[in-house]
């Protein structure tokens, strides 16, 4: 029996032919594709601007360094969240500080942020988890009010929705990470949404260390030009190979978010009946692209978490844990103040599932069934 993996990008023959079109160019760096890549996400999203990067944690750091974020700063993030949305605020010299999450959705809001705010917050990063949309105008109300800026981490919410617009074009800086554990991928790469021109022309001169004049401008212009490096800057490029695939990648994403929500919607018509399953779900102001698939346990349940993943990988079927929380891992443990009760309960007891574009009816009810069987166990 074939095994059911978590999750599987959607590639194909089109995603090969855009690759060997860039091999044939001759221009396999970051060069003419990459802008337009930008241009049609930009389009997509509803931004000001887009600037393509090696992935979404160099972007959040860039993001950072553009909204002033130093030494000395304090900066609101979850948690609960991959590690890299801590280790961003690291990179930028600031000190992160750790807020709880609403039970419901995973997603820090304002009254969580309120509690661990600070004279000394310079910045909030909020996280649309897993793809559940965030609660932007709630936040951004508290930020404006207190002179904080406000950092979206889309990491997970490409084709995710706030208020009927998709995430991107809120606020000024949203990061979104192309990775093949996300929706739309490029192998490794992110984009920075903004809404800000001056914020785009220092981000592109910023990904490409610090340079005046872009290596492809250099090249394409006729009379010689030398450039210069007014900052320091760092190298955090995409290449037109991996714009290439993404140009692809995202005309499909409708399709791909279209397909996510169908089969999570089978999910949670089964699992919603199950006493002591919690689906997560579209919270009020938005939709979930459903990035990750995952379901709360409680002991009503009468299984633990970590005996269902085991008796689910017996069955060939690949689960991960809940979203990790950062302040249990010995590099962040420094940062861990206040109690993050929410943030706990839901990373030891919540269960992602498999969702992927491909997969079948009878993948989906072989991890239904099996799920059921371990139960009746
Ligand atoms: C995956 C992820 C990141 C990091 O994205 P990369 O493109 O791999 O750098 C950051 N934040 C969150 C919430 C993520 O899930």
């Amino acid at each position: 029996m074939l095994k059911i993996p978590v999750m599987q990008p959607w590639l194909g023959e089109e995603e090969v032919d855009a690759v060997a079109r860039i091999i044939r160019s001759g221009w396999i760096a970051q060069g003419p594709e990459v802008q337009t890549f930008e241009r049609e996400f930009r389009d997509v999203v509803g931004a000001v601007d887009a600037v393509a990067v090696s992935n979404c944690t160099s972007g959040l750091h860039l993001a950072l360094i553009v909204a002033g974020v130093g030494p000395g700063d304090e900066v609101i993030v979850p948690s609960f969240s991959f590690i890299a949305t801590t280790n961003s605020v690291l990179y930028a010299g600031a000190t992160p500080v750790f807020a709880d999450v609403e039970i419901s959705t995973g997603n820090i809001s304002a009254s969580t942020i309120e509690q661990v705010a600070s004279p000394r917050t310079r910045a909030v990063i909020l996280v649309h988890q897993a793809g559940v949309p965030a609660d932007i105008a709630g936040i951004a109300r508290f930020c404006s009010s207190h002179g904080i800026f406000l950092i979206e981490d889309a990491a997970c919410a490409i084709g995710s929705s706030y208020m009927g617009e998709l995430i991107g074009k809120h606020s000024e800086l949203v990061a979104f990470s192309f990775h093949p554990r996300k929706i739309v991928t490029t192998g490794e790469g992110g984009m920075i949404a903004t809404g800000n021109q001056e914020f785009a022309t220092r981000l592109r001169k910023l990904r490409e260390h610090g340079m005046s004049i872009s290596a492809v401008d250099r090249h394409s212009s006729n009379i010689s030009q030398i450039e210069d490096y007014p900052e320091t800057g760092y190298n955090y490029r995409m290449t037109d190979v991996q714009a290439a695939i993404g140009r692809v990648q995202l005309v499909k994403m409708r399709k791909m978010v279209a397909r996510r929500r169908e089969l999570a919607k089978i999910y949670s018509e089964h699992f919603s009946e199950i006493g002591g399953v919690y689906p997560v779900g579209d919270p009020s102001h938005g939709l979930t692209n459903f990035q990750s698939y995952w379901i709360r346990l409680d002991t009503e349940l009468g299984v633990s978490r970590n005996e269902l993943m085991i008796a689910l990988e017996g069955a060939g079927i690949s689960t991960r844990r809940g979203i990790m929380t950062a302040h249990r891992e010995l590099s962040c443990a420094r940062f861990h103040t206040t109690p993050l009760t929410t943030s706990e309960y839901l990373s030891d007891n919540s269960l992602i599932l498999p969702l992927y574009h491909a997969m079948t009816e009878s993948d989906q009810e072989r991890v239904i069934e099996a799920f059921k069987s371990v139960l009746s166990a």
